[in-house]
């Protein structure tokens, strides 16, 4: 299900529920996680150069270990003559994130043309004819949100379902819609959060989702489930108390602390999580030693 170092450097290309997926994730220090099949990227703590080709980026929140590299970002796909961005952000940093985007147009004398779109939970943004992007509620010391991206289609409508196709043709000249608009929660992304978005009703599409992409910034009791919970991050406890609750055909645990190695952060997982839920869970585990 997963595969990692295949040769790309620095940069770790996972396959998890059938989506390649590129970046580094290291807490309070850099996260940005691409999805190059939907064109996307969360996330832009240092820019990672496989990003700039990301048309469109979701923030979950504006700590630097998030945006920093959102300059360099856009910078380099303007040097590369690629479309400016789109980028997805709490609308509550709108305008900050705009003083922060205009004095480094200021310094670097550039353009730096990107569209800042401010989102919140309960809205909607087309990226495409087929996929839809909703964000969700996460908590976190600054306004944070989580992302779902939404595979759309139209389904024929069941009562049609026995027609030819001459019928149905037929029937779209008269004016009759005959599809209902179906969507699947494809790709989840939660950025820095406690563990409570689990616990949200509201929520619920992001634990269905095929991918889900997930902070788990603690593994062992070197930091309790409750400080974790009061610096706003998610601790293994809180996964392991809520292991039936991930319905996702493949999780991609990211924003590891610092202070782990890789191996340990592997023994954590092996260890602790529930059989089930570590089936299909994956450590984005580039730059850790
Ligand atoms: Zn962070
Ligand atoms: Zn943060």
């Amino acid at each position: 299900m997963a595969r990692e170092g295949t040769g790309r450097g620095r940069f770790t290309e996972h396959v998890v529920a059938g989506y390649e997926i590129e970046g580094i994730s290291v807490g309070g220090q850099q996260t940005s996680v691409i999805v190059p099949r939907l064109s996307l990227c969360f996330d832009s703590g240092r820019c990672p150069q496989r990003s700039v080709y990301a048309d469109h980026m979701c923030v979950s929140h504006t700590h630097m270990d998030h945006i920093g590299g959102c300059g360099m970002y856009v910078a380099t796909r303007g040097l590369l003559k690629l479309s400016p961005p789109k980028i997805l952000l709490p609308k509550r940093r709108v305008d900050a994130f705009a003083t922060f985007m205009d004095a480094m147009r200021a310094l670097d004398d550039s353009e730096l043309r990107h569209e800042a779109i401010g989102i919140e939970p309960g809205e909607r943004f087309a990226m495409s004819k087929l996929f839809e992007i909703a964000p969700f509620k996460t908590t976190h010391p600054v306004p944070s949100q989580g992302y779902i991206v939404y595979g759309t289609k139209q389904k024929l409508k069941s009562e049609y379902a026995g027609l030819d196709g001459g019928d149905i043709k037929k029937l779209r000249e008269n004016g009759v819609i005959v599809t209902d608009k179906v969507e699947v929660p494809e790709v989840a992304f939660t950025g820095d959060t406690t563990a409570a978005w689990i616990d949200d009703p509201a929520n619920v599409d992001a634990l269905r989702a095929k991918l889900l992409i997930m902070e788990c910034t603690f593994v062992d009791d070197s930091v309790s489930k409750e400080d974790a919970e009061e610096y706003g991050h998610t601790h293994i406890d809180d996964l392991i108390s809520r292991a039936d609750k991930f319905e996702n055909e493949g999780i991609l645990l990211i924003h590891f602390s610092a202070r782990y190695k890789a191996e340990e952060v592997r023994r954590a997982l092996e260890a602790r999580l529930p059989k089930k839920l570590f089936d299909k869970t994956t450590p984005m585990l580039v730059g850790y030693d």
